[in-house]
């Protein structure tokens, strides 16, 4: 793997990236954010709750075994605890806090989700399972 430490990523000293030839970290990158980076580069995504542009897809609706079926657990989850609740626990949550405190649970399997394929403006959303276990974990890093 190589990383590269750097002031910013796009503006934000905070964020992270994984590119082809390389995981980037801005200068308050973390633990927490260098793990997701690592975890792109064994071929996990990103997971999302909701998108932020025109065409709006959200997760909505409360966690059902269907939705995460490697990590159900006997469904000991609290009554009414909703589906976007557990992905904003993941390390594969994507939405560029990465404080210690926050999500930091790599599940088993795939999770019901929204994520994307491609980048920049050629980005595809969708909903539906995302590879964010590690079921599909490459034990040989690539940048991608
Ligand atoms: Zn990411």
């Amino acid at each position: 793997m190589k990383l590269f430490f750097v002031q910013t990523v796009d503006g934000s000293a905070r964020r992270g990236y994984n590119y082809t030839y390389g995981s980037v970290l801005g200068r308050l990158g973390n633990g927490r954010l260098l793990a997701h980076e690592f975890l792109h580069a064994c071929g996990l995504g990103d997971i999302y709750i909701a998108q932020t542009n025109a065409t709006l897809l959200k997760v909505e609706g409360e966690v059902l075994e269907h939705l995460l079926p490697d990590d159900w657990a006997c469904g000991y989850y609290p009554e009414g605890t909703m589906q976007a609740d557990v992905i904003k626990r993941l390390l594969m949550y994507g939405d560029g806090d990465y404080s210690p405190s926050k999500a930091d649970m790599v599940p088993y399997g795939d999770i019901w989700g929204l994520g994307y394929k491609g980048t920049g403006t050629n980005q595809v959303w969708s909903l539906g399972p995302q590879k964010v276990g590690l079921k599909d974990l490459n034990r040989q890093p690539v940048h991608q």
